[in-house]
């Protein structure tokens, strides 16, 4: 069977956390979607890693870790995790790559750089990492497969095909020095000794694996909201951040994904820009942003401050229903410990009617927070395993979330380690 493990909100939730903690129990995780320019956070015995590529499963030796057809591999970055991981002391994982997986180029984190730099003030916040000009290649068809790696003559002819059409961009727009095929070729020569000993038919795997009943999990990279359909358009990533994306990104059948477990933050977090209705700002949001995830909200790829803000209900509510969540992992609930009352936000007022249905990006701008305030718990919750320990406060917090989201709350996570979760029974289950 397959589970999914997605964000419901800007990412950051703690999908890894969640991922590392169910790969216990699963065969074969596999990234589905996006790229390096995002990451896990995940704390084990092993130590503390941010992970961008490989899925977050890696640290198990019962496991294999696979990069789907849907992912922007940038291989080199996969190569050097790889060894930082096995450098700390982890154990040299299984890892398979798509053979129909395409291949950052160098040339598409350069184009991002251009692109941002001549936006100026207007750019969209990306992190740079190759992956709007690496996704817009793939659908424009000029993308460099990785079976492709293995037909010579198609290569030496595609990077003669690529320099003209990029080399037009980088003359007249970007004013930048031109690609030669050469270096196109050298580098692709390297990619294919790198990624030769992990390329496989990964949907042929995964169908065998299916019929062998192994227990699959995918891990979404980002949240619903950074959807490019669904989200805040256009401040969203380049690939889809759904569960429905799954099957797409690495070629399962979409009825074979039985368990959609979203990810969702007690308070809220986003980097990068775009309207963030909740968002708060000062001190208050210094406090939530110092106390926030493990050791502060700040980038795992980037290190960039995160903004911060309130639970938001109405983009959690619709954030669950995009994913088709069939269980909610309501996460980093521990943090909130330290306040006397906890602002949620129930609601967005646009011009001057209040609503609880997710809006489209214009009128997402026009939006004020609606804020309801609950009593606070005023003490620490890390350690406790079962729900009925927790104190009232806190109950009445995760209940009054689950009722207004509509999604059940069957795990509660209370600290940033594998054990740190409380599983419990939902009503609406
Ligand atoms: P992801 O991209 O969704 O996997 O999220 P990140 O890894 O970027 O951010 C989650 C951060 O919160 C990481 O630093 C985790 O170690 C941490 N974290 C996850 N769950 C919890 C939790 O329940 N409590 C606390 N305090 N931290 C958590």
């Amino acid at each position: 069977m397959i589970k999914a493990v997605v964000g419901a909100n800007w990412g950051d939730e703690g999908k890894g956390k969640i991922t590392d903690m169910l790969a216990e129990n699963a065969d074969i995780i596999v990234r589905f979607q996006g790229g390096a320019n995002a990451g896990h956070t995940i704390k084990n015995h092993y130590g503390k890693f941010a992970l961008h590529t490989l899925p977050s499963g890696v640290f198990y030796d019962h496991t294999t870790s696979i990069i789907g057809n849907g992912v922007a591999l940038d291989i080199p970055k996969l190569f050097n995790e790889i060894k930082s991981i096995t450098d700390q002391g982890v154990p040299a994982p299984k890892i398979l790559v798509s053979d129909r997986a395409q291949i950052v180029m160098p040339y598409h984190v350069l184009f991002d750089q251009y692109e941002e730099e001549r936006l100026g003030g207007k750019s969209f916040g990306s992190t740079k990492s190759g992956i709007a000009p690496f996704y817009s290649d793939k659908y424009a068809k000029i993308g460099f497969q990785v079976s492709e790696l293995f037909d010579e003559e198609l290569l030496q002819e595609k990077v003669e095909r690529i320099c003209d059409i990029k080399n037009v961009t980088l003359e007249h727009l970007y004013h930048k020095p031109a690609l030669k095929p050469e270096d196109l070729l050298d580098t692709l020569h390297e990619y294919k000794k790198m990624v030769e000993p992990y390329v496989c038919d990964v949907s042929l795997f995964l169908w065998n694996a299916l019929k062998e009943n192994k227990t699959i999990l995918l891990e979404g990279q980002l949240g619903t909201l950074k959807d490019p359909d669904h989200g805040i358009y256009p401040m969203v990533t380049s690939s889809s951040t759904l569960a429905s994306y799954g099957a797409i990104g690495c070629g399962v059948p979409p009825y074979e994904i039985k368990q959609i477990i979203t990810v969702v933050k007690a308070y809220s977090s986003a980097v990068g820009a775009g309207a963030f209705v909740s968002e708060i700002f000062g001190d208050e949001a210094d406090e939530l942003r110092n106390r926030g995830g493990d050791g502060g909200e700040f980038g795992a790829t980037t290190g960039r401050p995160r903004r911060v803000g309130w639970f938001d209900v109405v983009a959690s509510k619709y954030g669950c229903r995009m994913q088709g969540t069939t269980d909610v992992a309501f996460t980093v609930l521990d943090v909130l410990g330290y306040l006397d009352e906890i602002p949620v936000c129930t609601g967005y007022e646009i011009n001057g009617e209040v609503t609880t249905d997710f809006p489209v990006t214009h009128l997402l701008e026009k939006a004020k927070p609606v804020i309801e305030k609950l009593p606070g718990w005023k003490c620490d919750i890390r350690g406790i395993k079962k729900y009925e320990e927790l104190p009232k406060e806190c109950r009445d917090y995760i209940e009054f979330v689950e009722e207004k989201l509509g999604f059940p709350i069957t795990m509660v996570s209370n600290g940033p380690g594998r054990d740190d979760i409380i599983y419990r029974e939902s009503k609406l289950k």
